[in-house]
């Protein structure tokens, strides 16, 4: 079951994406205290790296809560889809530009 859903309109957030640079190789938050997690998001307004629901510190979403940047990539080598986090969005790929 798929829905056709058209991005461009219903996300608004999409202008917040900068050309970013990661922070880290890692989540940086979970490095900084020494801990793991499983999957790597990267927010795309200010390059920061944090882990994904899946991983028990949730760094990505903490970010977002904390800084209201509302779009993450996939931080997995070979995944270019993204997602919004007010709009609940999947993003098969991100506008580049
Ligand atoms: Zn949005
Ligand atoms: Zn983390
Ligand atoms: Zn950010």
């Amino acid at each position: 079951m798929s829905e056709a859903i058209d991005e461009k309109t219903s996300c608004q957030h999409l202008s917040q994406i900068q050309k970013v640079t990661p922070s880290a190789e890692g989540c940086e938050d979970c490095l900084r205290i020494g801990d793991t997690w499983l999957h790597l998001r990267i927010c795309e307004t200010c390059g920061h790296v944090g882990c994904c629901d899946s991983s028990k510190n949730k760094h990505a979403t903490k970010h977002f809560h904390a800084s209201g940047h509302a779009i993450i990539k996939s931080f997995q080598p070979g995944e270019e889809w993204g997602w919004c986090y007010v709009d609940e969005l999947f993003f098969e790929e991100l506008p580049t530009d």
